[in-house]
């Protein structure tokens, strides 16, 4: 008997081949052919998809001035599906939505750097602790610790810190975004060699930004970066 998709309730349909056969993956046809990774043009740093169509290139502010980490992998643009499925999850608590969102993004890692982990330690994005109370359900966190058991690297989720309360960043320009931001995260935990470290939506870069320079000087020789889904245009809102 066909169940129901987890995202809207229509007929499931079977999983595509990329994913795990073990997977509980309920979703009808027009809600996984919606979670195709993105495969457009994006940059060739922190993957900002163009949306449109030409050969990838850097995006205008990875041309202006590098990201301090050397990649941001990602599996989807954060819309549709994808963030109704992160949405379920984060906000709802729905773990039935939890395990399909892993795999997508444990597929997005494979794809970027192989069935070897190049990484010497996963480091979450920090929830601030007034959030994850509230919610309970923290993402990063969880997807960090499904890549860490998927490539036997060390999970290290308390590594930063984020200080409770301030981060409102909505509206604020770029520059201003990142002085906020920068102020909010720190280092717990000393690192070292390459670190990977993990978010579930990229949107302006601050928040990475930040927390990779918190992971370098904590003594890590290099990060780079990996999120579920990237916002595809400069966002109204801050993350
Ligand atoms: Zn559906
Ligand atoms: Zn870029």
């Amino acid at each position: 008997m066909p169940g129901v998709c987890l995202l809207c309730g229509n007929e499931c349909i079977p999983a595509p081949e990329y994913l795990p056969k073990a997977l509980d993956y309920r979703l009808c046809e027009a809600c996984s052919a919606a979670l195709a990774p993105y495969s457009g043009p994006s940059c060739e740093i922190c993957s900002l998809p163009f949306m449109g169509e030409g050969p990838s290139h850097l995006c205008p502010q990875c041309e202006k001035q590098a990201p301090i980490f050397d990649y941001l992998s990602t599996w989807g643009s954060y819309s549709s599906t994808l963030r109704e499925g992160i949405i379920s999850f984060k906000y709802k608590g729905e773990l039935a939505t939890r395990g399909l969102l892993s795999a997508l993004f444990i597929e997005s890692l494979k794809c970027a750097w192989g069935e070897h982990s190049p990484f010497d330690a996963i480091v979450p994005v920090p929830p601030s602790s007034e959030r994850l109370k509230e919610r309970g359900y923290d993402l990063p966190s969880y997807l960090a610790l499904k890549a860490a058991k998927t490539w036997g690297v060390k999970w290290r989720p308390s590594a930063l810190e984020r200080r409770n309360g301030g981060g409102h960043v909505a509206g604020l320009p770029l520059k201003e975004r990142w002085r906020v931001v920068r102020g909010l995260y720190s280092a717990r935990e000393e690192l070292a060699g390459w670190v990977l470290l993990v978010d579930d939506v990229a949107t302006s870069l601050s928040t990475l930004r930040a927390c990779a320079k918190c992971c370098l000087d904590a003594g890590a020789e290099g990060v780079s970066c990996a999120t579920l889904a990237r916002t595809p245009m400069t966002p109204a809102k801050g993350k």
